[in-house]
């Protein structure tokens, strides 16, 4: 029976306070604060119609330490879920620590000025958590999150080691428009313009963005062609599986998807330091953002399945040489905003929000200092993310991937 304060309304803030108020033996009493309250408030409705739990809602701005250490010692939570921007995690971890309150997010800090999507911030404020006997617990989304437990969990039970580990993230979602992204356009877009890069041999290899390209046979989505990217746990998963070889990151993006992006990218849309416009600074990428479709307004249009998994080989725990195994989700967009009024992309990722924070209000995940899903067990994590909505497969495959 616990209490917890979650920060940020958006699609993914949606989905965790829908599942958390589906489970109120361990979420008791749920209090939600955003930038914009009103936001805080209609998902506040459609909690109490669909589950009949009532939450508490009030209008924060997450950068301001202050308030959100006022805001935190008024409620007197347990845990602050941060699902608001990336932005914002420093100043949330910050209050956590000025109010002696345990943290969790779903995304790396990254400042605003540069697309840096690094963990250091974050492993800087070790020290200080430890000392407080408070946990900080790094990045319980699907990706990163699920991705990095599905890689633990193939090295408690399948293979001694991880030699080759490739995650696979395939949205077969189609929205109905032109261009839109399924996540905050402003993240999302940084996240893909990035340079590549990847870990080989003990280090980060940096290709251009979008230059390596692969076909895929995603099962109930079908062929698709993904591209090698950047991705934030693969750093984790270079520290925590230092034998590691090779680690790399897909996605997939339909045709229209590229061509408006590296239009986009042509004009100088996606760029992310300040221009005058009539005076006044903006910043493209922002401006874009706010002429694109708000990624939660997609849930009602949006059908298809997103399928997002691990594919590892290495020597396999029993003995038998190396071997391959495919763990992986797939999960279907109407049925995600039929129950909690979100598509699969947001749901995909509240829903471990919310079982990461279970596993911390639970103690079945606890320790003091900041840490990243691949340090805790596997099983309990898994075990609840399959009761909760995101069922998932394993399955040995005939050989490693061919590229
Ligand atoms: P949205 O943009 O839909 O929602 C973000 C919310 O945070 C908005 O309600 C916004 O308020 C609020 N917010 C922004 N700035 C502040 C602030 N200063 N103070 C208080 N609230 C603020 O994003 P998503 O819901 O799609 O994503 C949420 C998080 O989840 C992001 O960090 C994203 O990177 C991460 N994510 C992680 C994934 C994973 O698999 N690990 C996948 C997808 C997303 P307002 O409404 O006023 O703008």
């Amino acid at each position: 029976m616990s209490k917890v304060l979650v920060i940020g309304a958006g699609g993914v803030g949606s989905v965790a306070v829908h599942k958390m108020a589906m489970n109120p033996d361990i979420f008791s009493d749920i209090h939600l604060a955003s930038r914009t309250v009103s936001k805080c408030e209609a998902i506040g409705e459609s909690v109490k119609q669909r589950t009949g739990v009532t939450i508490s809602t009030y209008a924060i701005d997450a950068d301001d330490v202050a308030a959100t250490s006022a805001l935190i010692r008024e409620i007197g939570p347990e845990l602050v879920v941060n699902l608001a921007l990336p932005y914002q995690d420093l100043a949330i971890m910050d209050a956590c620590l000025a109010t002696g309150v345990n943290y969790m997010d779903t995304a790396n800090y990254e400042p605003k000025d540069v697309a840096k999507f690094e963990y250091h911030w974050q492993w800087a404020y070790q020290e200080r958590f430890k000392e407080a006997g408070l946990t900080a617990l790094l990045g319980s989304g699907f990706d990163p999150g699920v991705t990095s437990v599905f890689a633990m969990w193939l090295k408690k039970h399948k293979l001694k080691t991880i030699r080759l580990l490739d995650i696979l993230d395939c949205n077969g979602g189609d929205h109905g428009q032109a261009f839109a992204t399924n996540f905050n356009p402003e993240i999302n877009i940084r996240e893909v313009t990035a340079p590549a890069r990847h870990w080989e041999n003990g280090q980060f290899v940096e290709t251009p963005a979008m230059s390596n390209k692969q076909a895929f046979d995603f099962e109930q989505v079908g062929p698709k062609n993904m591209y090698m990217m950047y991705h934030e746990e693969l750093e984790s998963l270079a520290k925590f599986l230092p034998e590691m070889e090779r680690g790399r990151f897909w996605m997939t993006f339909g045709d229209e998807y590229i061509k408006h992006l590296t239009v986009l990218q042509n004009v100088g849309m996606t760029r992310i330091d300040p221009v005058i416009y009539n005076g006044v600074e903006i910043i493209p990428l922002q401006f874009l953002k706010a002429v694109l479709p708000e990624p939660s307004s997609l849930g009602a249009t949006t059908k298809g399945k997103t399928n997002i998994g691990d594919i590892a080989t290495g020597e396999a725990l029993d003995g038998s040489g190396e071997k391959t195994f495919y763990i992986k989700n797939i999960c279907d967009h109407e049925e995600c905003y039929e129950e909690t009024g979100n598509q699969a992309v947001s749901y995909t990722t509240g829903v471990p929000a919310m079982v990461g924070a279970a596993m911390l209000l639970t103690k079945k995940w606890e320790g003091a200092g900041v840490f990243n899903m691949e340090q805790f067990d596997p099983d309990p994590f898994l075990a609840m993310l399959g009761d909760q909505g995101l069922p998932w497969t394993v399955e040995e495959l005939a050989e490693p991937l061919a590229f």
